[in-house]
């Protein structure tokens, strides 16, 4: 039996098939798209860069 891959967040996820997240710009409330294969993200309205906590990524 094969275990289900799941769509959302996994701890050991393949990265083929990168999706958007969005999350609210801390600063100016906008929706900044955050892609799951990427490491940050700028606001495109106030040039705020979120950066993605990548910690404990390598336990895997
Ligand atoms: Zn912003």
């Amino acid at each position: 039996m094969k275990e289900r891959q799941s769509p959302l967040k996994s701890a050991c996820s393949i990265k083929y098939a990168p999706v958007p997240e969005i999350i609210a710009c801390p600063k100016c409330k906008e929706e900044i798209e955050l892609w799951s294969d990427e490491d940050e993200a700028a606001c495109h309205s106030c040039g705020y860069v979120f950066l993605k906590d990548k910690a404990g990524n390598q336990s895997c």
